[in-house]
Formats: C-alpha cells, structure tokens, sequence
C-alpha cells in the first residue's frame, strides 16, 4: 500500500491508543547523560523520539540524566542542547534528573518504611560475593532486616554528610534469588562527595540510574520511554519501582527498548570518543573526523542529511553494523542540491598558456549550481597563467587517460580548449610547469564551432594571479577496521588509522574570498568541502566532508 508501515514501536504505541490511552497523554524523551558530546548513535534516540513527537503532535522533553556527577559537566549540557536544536528538533521542556533529587530521597523514605529499602554497610566485595551469579541464587547479607528506624537514622545521616564514600548504600529489597540478577536488591544510593554541576554541594548521596530514571518519567509523565537494548533487563526493576509509587491516576511509563544503532569504521559510545580526545588522538570532541554531531557539523554534514540517514536506517530490534557508506549517500545526496560549485586545485602546478597575450585578463561566467536553477552564475578570472591538478597531466599518457598530455587536448572548465606542448622539470625530474596552447575560438558558450566541439576531458582550474592560497584538510576513516571495537583482546584504539588526516596546501578561486565558517561547497571534480572555524580572512582553512561519487563529465 501507498502508506508507510509502521514499526515496532509505533505498532506498540498504536495499541496503546486502541486499549484507551488518550492520543493527548502521549509523551516522549529524548534522555542523554551529559558526560560527553552527543554522537550519530544518539541521532537515532533523537529522530526517534523527536519523530515520534511530530507523528503523534506530542511533547517530547529534553532530559538530562545527571545523576552521576563524577562525570557529567556542564559543558556537555550546552553542547547537547546546541546539537538537539542543530538537528532541527525543539524539545517542550527541558528537564534534569537532579530536579527531582529531593521527592527521590522523599520517596525512598517511603520505601524503608514499607520494609522496601534498607541502608547496607558492607564493602562493594561482600556485597559482590552474595549476589550470586546467574545460575546461582543470591543470599541476604546481614543488614538486610535491619529495623526501619535504623534504616532511617542511617539514611538521613547519609545525606547529611556524615559518612565518607562507600560507608553505605542503599538498596531495594527485592528478591536476593530472583533469577534476574537485577532484582538482586538493587543498588538506589551511594555516597559520593562530589561537586554536582547543577545542585552544587547540595547533595554528598546520589540516586542510581535504575532508581531515578523510571521515576523521572513518571515524574513528566512520559507514556513510553524509550532505550536500548541492553535495558532490557532492567525493564522488570523499572516496573519494580514503578510499583512502588505508581498512583493510577496517572500514566503509567513503559519502558521499551530498541537496537543500538553501530556505523562502520568509527565508535559510538562516550566514554571511548573521550578517550580519543584525551589521548589525543583527535584534537577535540568536535574534530571532523569524530563520529559526534559537533564533529560532523565541522566536517559540513548537513542536520537534513543527519536526519535523513536515522530516518532512512530506522530502528531495529537486534544491533546491527551500518555501513559508513550509506551515511556518506546521503550528505552527497543534500550536498549536490544545496553546494555551490567552484574551482579548487589541491595539489597544484602551473600552466602557461604560450600563445595567450601577457597581462591580459578575461572573467568567465561559470554555472554556481545546475542542480539548482536560482544558484545564477559567477565570473572566474582567466589569465595566461593557471594552477591544474598534478594528477590531471601526464608527459606520456596511455590512450584512457582523458586528461592532458602532451599533442592532447583538453577543455578548461567554463573555459577554453587547450593543447599540451612542453614540460619543465626539475633535476629530479618533477615537473615543475606545464606549457600549452588555447584555442582561442573555443570559449565555452560562445556558440562558435569550435566551441562546441568534443575533447576528451575537462579539467578544473584557477587563474594563478587571482587564486586564493587554502589549507585544505583531506579526512580518511578514523580506524582502519570496520569495528574497531568488537575484537577480543584488542584494544579499539590499536585500529586507529595513522593517516585519518592529510593536510595540503590548495588554491582556490577568488570568489571563496569572503567564505565563512560551515560554507559548504563543492570542489568541482574533487568533492564536498566545508569552511572550518579555523578559516580567517587572510588564511582560508577547508575540510573535506565527502569525495565525489562520480567526477563530472561536460
Ligand atoms: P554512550 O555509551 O555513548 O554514553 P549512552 O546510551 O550511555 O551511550 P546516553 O546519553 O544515556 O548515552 O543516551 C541517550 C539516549 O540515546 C539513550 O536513550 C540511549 O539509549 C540512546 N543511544 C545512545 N547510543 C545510541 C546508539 N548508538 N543508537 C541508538 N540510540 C542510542
Ligand atoms: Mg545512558
Ligand atoms: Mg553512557
């Protein structure tokens, strides 16, 4: 049918809707842990829940799950937020975990005096050593039927500051041969006397994931909170503690899980992009070669062009490898659109063109975009003396090679026919300059015969008085192995690729002059490249988002 099908988690929303839940309760969050920079995984968690939000016209909240202060800044807090809004996405409330610190702490008083939770004094080792293993049960440790009024005591002297890191914790009392592990009375607090970077020195006892994120939804009344995979076991504690304070009421949250979403030839996990950084191996989080958002948009991946590729992979239910490739398909695809086409030459050498006047100058009109007819045109300076690509001569050239070489011909983009005549070179052989000829009645679109008449080749240029000097840096995959980090005894970072970054010294038409950080624009013949931060007036600085598919032909 013409209709998209649905997946398996809208099919799980739409029954909701048939079973009576009202299309106006729905909710969703997009929940990050603001201890890194969001990256192309995340994406996926966005378009999802943000979509999700768009189909059904249902708020989706920014969460922040910062219950974890060792490692979370606020740093991370404004990148994300900046990467959420930069993807195109606008969330109705923006919410933390460490907004509700205080009804956690409030509930878990409930829950020690329901005989729910009690307060543990062992060391993390004994508490290890009974919870048993998969296929052995779990068995209570000695505080378990502590009195609630001990419990009590114990707990508020933990918040207030009494006791060091580890002293105690607090867990759920649940089911110590419950064969999910997880219900082995889970971990709800531990001690750490740690600067939080929203609630400041408030707090010295810090709630556990499990324990504040179901809540947290509760909380915003999320009807269906969404996460991956490796949640699910976890799903039967969130209910668990849904349980406990759940007034029916209100909506109930239900957590359901989705496949992680893994590319080829990157990581996609936090801790290992910091790792990265750290070690540095790369020179930030937003390096265009990380798999981060911010490094993508440095590299001139376009936010349509995220979008479009988490939308395109969709979701799954079991982890899957997407190849880097289809991720490149569609920033080619946006690009081709939206770049306009100039005249770049990265690995340069001179052309004379003998039998053109000295001192002249003519400005050629060239087409900004055919593939988009309000682009208009530009004028490139054209002169006696021009930059081609090395690679594009060759002194002796087999009968394929259909570019220049000596007695050939080929076409000067937006300009004139020429003929190879001479090579200089240097006593070690290089060829340090090019002689040719034009043909001065074949100026493209000039109408005349010879105008229109076929070569082999065309060749892109620049005017070597009117070119701008650029750093142009040229990006390679970042690991040499398709996933890095999957193999046993290795290590990810034994597969990072030496030569992810070559950096060359290009000319670019004058026209790039007033160029500004995220331009983007192709490379005619090369690729897609993107103003960089670096880039100033006086030195332009250029990455490479992506090659091209096929180099055009006239
Ligand atoms: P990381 O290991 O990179 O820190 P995380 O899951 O711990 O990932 P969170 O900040 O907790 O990072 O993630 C926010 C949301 O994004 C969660 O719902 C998480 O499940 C989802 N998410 C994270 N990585 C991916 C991924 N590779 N594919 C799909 N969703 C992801
Ligand atoms: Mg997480
Ligand atoms: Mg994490």
């Amino acid at each position: 049918s013409e209709e998209k099908s649905l997946n398996f988690l809208e099919q799980i929303i739409e029954d909701d809707l048939t079973n009576g839940l009202p299309q106006s309760k729905l909710r969703f969050r997009f929940p990050p842990e603001p201890n890194g920079y969001l990256h192309i995984g995340h994406a996926s968690s966005i378009a999802l829940n943000f979509g999700l939000g768009e189909s059904y016209n249902a708020p989706v909240n920014l969460r922040f799950d910062d219950t974890n202060p060792e490692k979370e800044e606020q740093e991370f807090v404004d990148s994300i937020k900046k990467d959420v809004e930069w993807l195109g996405y606008s969330w109705a409330e923006e919410r933390y975990a460490s907004d509700y610190f205080q009804q956690l702490y409030d509930w878990t008083v409930e829950l020690i005096k329901k005989g729910k939770a009690y307060v543990d004094s062992q060391s993390s080792e004994e508490i290890a050593e009974q919870k048993g293993t998969p296929t052995q049960p779990g068995i209570a440790g000695p505080y378990r039927d502590r009195s609630v009024a001990e419990n009590l005591d114990l707990f508020e002297r933990m918040k207030n500051g009494e006791f060091p890191d580890g002293a105690h914790i607090v867990r759920a009392k649940i089911d110590m041969t419950s064969p999910n592990m997880l219900m082995r009375d889970p971990l709800m607090y531990r001690i750490m006397h740690k600067h939080h970077h929203r609630t400041g020195d408030d707090w010295c006892i810090y709630p556990m994931y499990d324990w504040a994120h179901g809540e947290s939804d509760y909380l915003e009344q999320i009807s269906h909170s969404l996460c991956t995979l490796e949640f699910l076991p976890h799903r039967e504690l969130y209910d668990w503690f849904l349980d406990q304070i759940f007034d029916d009421k209100k909506v109930r949250p239900k957590q359901r899980e989705f496949a992680r979403r893994n590319l080829s030839h990157t990581v996609v996990s936090k801790r290992k992009l910091l790792k990265l950084v750290t070690e540095n191996f790369v020179s930030g989080w937003d390096d265009p070669r990380m798999s981060t958002i911010s490094g993508m948009r440095r590299r001139g991946y376009t936010a349509a062009s995220l979008r479009n590729f988490a939308n395109t992979i969709g979701i799954a239910k079991r982890d899957n490898l997407i190849n880097v490739s289809l991720l490149e398909f569609c920033i080619r695809e946006d690009l081709n659109k939206i770049a306009p086409r100039v005249m770049a030459v990265i690995d340069p050498v001179k052309l004379i063109i003998t039998n053109y006047p000295e001192g002249k100058e003519e400005w050629l009109e060239a087409e900004n975009n055919p593939e988009d007819e309000n682009a208009g045109f530009r004028k490139v300076p054209f002169s006696r003396e021009i930059y081609i690509e090395r690679e594009d001569f060759m002194e002796e050239a087999p009968a394929k090679f259909f570019r220049l070489s000596i007695g050939k011909e080929v076409r000067l983009k937006n300009g004139y026919i020429i003929q190879g005549e001479a090579v200089v070179k240097d006593s070690d052989g290089n060829t340090t300059e090019i002689h040719a000829t034009y043909d001065p009645e074949s100026l493209s679109g000039s109408g005349t015969e010879a105008s229109q008449r076929k070569v082999a080749g065309t060749l892109h240029w620049v005017s070597s008085a009117h070119a701008l000097p650029a750093e142009v840096r040229l990006y390679d995959r970042l690991f040499t192995d398709e996933s890095p980090d999957t193999h046993k005894g290795k290590d990810f970072l034994d597969f990072v690729n030496p030569d992810s970054l070559k950096v060359v010294h290009a000319f670019v038409e004058p026209s790039l002059k007033s160029a500004v950080n995220e331009d983007k624009f192709q490379f005619q013949r090369i690729g897609y490249f993107t103003v960089d931060k670096d880039s100033t007036a006086d030195k332009l600085v250029f990455n490479k988002t992506v090659g091209l598919k096929d180099a055009w032909e006239e």
